[in-house]
């Protein structure tokens, strides 16, 4: 059980007086209009100016040296950033995979030329990455990917397609996870590599996928015969499945996967609250104790990330539970509250309840799906 075992954080009483500076800030900002709430923001609430607005508060790359553009806090401070950046549905999706994973990844793997160059420009919330990994015929079964690029004078010649790419089409760089050597039949997963593919080279084309609210958010991506430069090769040759899988820990277990309905969820304890709705008070506030549990949870990945340990079967276990939490806000909150949700309405909580219902699907399969989850929870513990 070892695996899953972790420290309970407390918070210090600066870390608390953070925490009210950051969300008086973010709702005085909701309050002169500089953004809508919204549930599902991570995905779907894209805005650049929101994006340098919090890069110049120094809340992106928040723990990353300051030699790059971060403010070398610790990873509990910034929790506390994403959570309430999180809580009030702010649109953070334009900067969000660059500083969840992409800046992690150049740290870790990056030459100091890569460094240099992009961490700067991610952290002041003007340069955005996206996730190249899923393909057409390769999701949970990522191994068998296809994308190939082949050695050339000076870099790569890439082709191949990537699917389901969040934030894309609005994007300047995706990391691509590709084959730069054939399949070797005894292990699959050598002879990958990720390459840095700066989006608007040409050979490139991103097709928007609609999603069931109508808007646009993840994308088919093409490549053909695109030229990557060899100095946007990341860590090493032949290494991309143990980089692609180093980062999935960050991928997994932040509060994005436990709080992508929150506004929801808040929403719905204030109405039942004014209707003195007891029977709908008690189901709302078992929600409310499933979240402390999970965020708690959440809170200690975050510290073992910190400091080095390896949380692949804990992140799992937290991404398990979490989107199904998620899922289960608007669940709750459909049976608690005649209502009738729309995107359009213009009341709060049947804005929130249709964005929830929209985008719940995907939230147990985005980062790994249920059953991907379980039987890597179940191997770990297999294992001992
Ligand atoms: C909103 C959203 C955003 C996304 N953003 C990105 C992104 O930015 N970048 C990116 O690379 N990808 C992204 N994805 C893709 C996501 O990672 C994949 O959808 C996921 O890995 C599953 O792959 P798949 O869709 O091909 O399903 P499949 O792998 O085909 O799985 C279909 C079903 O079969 C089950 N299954 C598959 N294999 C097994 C098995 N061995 N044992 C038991 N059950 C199994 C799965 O659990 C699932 O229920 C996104 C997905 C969503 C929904």
């Amino acid at each position: 059980m070892n695996k899953l075992e972790l420290p309970v954080v407390e918070f210090t009483t600066e870390q608390m007086e953070f925490r009210k500076e950051v969300r008086t800030f973010l709702e005085n900002e909701r309050a002169k209009g500089t953004f809508e709430s919204k549930c599902d923001s991570w995905l779907s609430g894209y805005d650049t100016e929101f994006s340098k607005k919090i890069g110049s508060k120094g809340w992106i790359g928040m723990t990353w040296p300051r030699k790059y553009g971060g403010s070398e806090k610790s990873a509990i401070e910034r929790y506390i950033v994403i959570e309430e950046l999180l809580a009030i549905g702010a649109p953070v999706a334009a900067h969000w995979f660059a500083d969840r994973q992409t800046g992690p990844l150049f740290l870790r793997f990056g030459t100091e030329k890569q460094k240099q160059f992009f961490l700067p420009k991610i952290t002041e919330g003007s340069c955005y990455f996206s996730i190249g990994l899923s393909e057409p015929n390769s999701g949970s079964d990522l191994a068998s990917i296809s994308s190939k690029a082949e050695k050339t004078e000076g870099g790569w010649i890439l082709n191949g397609a990537k699917t389901w790419t969040s934030g894309a089409q609005h994007s300047h760089y995706m990391v691509v996870l590709c084959r730069t050597s054939p399949k070797d039949t005894n292990n699959r997963h050598d002879g990958m590599s990720q390459l840095i593919v700066d989006l608007k080279s040409p050979g490139v084309s991103i097709r928007p996928i609609q999603f069931l609210t109508g808007e646009e958010h993840f994308n088919e991506v093409f490549f053909e015969n695109v030229f990557v430069p060899e100095g946007n090769l990341v860590g090493k040759e032949g290494n991309g499945w143990k980089q692609s899988m180093a980062e999935l820990a960050y991928e997994r277990s932040g509060p994005e996967r436990i709080l992508s309905t929150y506004p929801l969820l808040e929403e719905l304890v204030k109405i039942v609250r004014e209707n003195k709705d007891i029977q709908g008070m008690k189901e709302a506030m078992k929600l409310v104790a499933r979240l402390n549990s999970y965020r708690l949870m959440s809170i200690g990945i975050a510290q073992y990330l910190e400091e080095g340990r390896d949380v692949a079967i804990a992140a799992a276990l937290v991404k398990d539970l979490g989107t199904k939490f998620e899922k289960s806000i608007a669940e709750t909150a459909r049976l608690i509250i005649s209502s009738t949700p729309s995107v359009h309405s213009v009341k709060q909580f049947e804005k929130y309840l249709a964005q929830s219902i929209l985008h719940s699907p995907g939230f147990t399969l985005r980062g790994g799906t249920t059953e991907i989850l379980r039987g890597i929870v179940t191997k770990g513990m297999i294992a001992g």
